[in-house]
């Protein structure tokens, strides 16, 4: 059986597809792909997540707000974890992360290691592990990870394209690594 861990469902163009959900979902379940976790990247697109989690039983997922995602008022880390709660199918915290490579000329960085720190937060207190987005921010990510003791929950670092060092202090501190 295959799980997959990062996806978002939400977001199909289903006209571009010329497909359904039903469908999207059968062949998944065809190729083996037995759970999806459908992953939210901001908090307006829970409902429609949630949507999805509670009509599929194989389908589960996640609150968070993505590192270039821009909002008018940030969550506090207590908003993460009452929206976390509001729904059996949320397992898990993010995504969220650091994503320096986007953001290149702004200067964002700050709120991004606040916002990533809370998250880490609310995993900690609702017991979810965390998804972790990095992109050209290892040393700061790996440096969060570890100040706000992120392994005592731990996680999956999600689209890895760092390097062997990094994959294992993040192994070391209780994170797996996607590809
Ligand atoms: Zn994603």
């Amino acid at each position: 059986m295959l799980v997959d861990s990062h996806c978002h469902l939400h977001m199909l163009d289903f006209k571009a597809l010329a497909s359904d959900l039903d469908s999207i979902i059968s062949l998944a379940m065809e190729q083996d792909v037995k759970q999806m976790l459908c992953v939210g990247t901001n908090l307006q697109d829970l409902p429609k997540i949630l949507r999805i989690a509670e009509h599929y039983d194989q389908i589960f997922a996640s609150v968070g707000l993505h590192p270039n995602e821009e909002v008018e008022t940030e969550p506090t880390a207590e908003q993460l974890v009452s929206l976390a709660s509001s729904s059996y199918k949320i397992i898990a915290i993010g995504e969220t992360g650091l994503d320096y490579y986007r953001t290149e000329g702004k200067d964002n960085h700050q709120w991004q290691q606040q916002r990533f720190a809370n998250h880490i937060i609310a995993a900690l207190t609702c017991r979810k592990p965390l998804i972790v987005h990095t992109r050209q921010a290892r040393k700061d990510t790996l440096a969060i990870l570890k100040s706000e003791r992120a392994g005592e929950i731990g996680g999956v670092l999600h689209c890895f394209t760092e390097d062997w060092q990094t994959a294992k202090e993040a192994l070391e501190n209780n994170f797996y690594i996607s590809f």
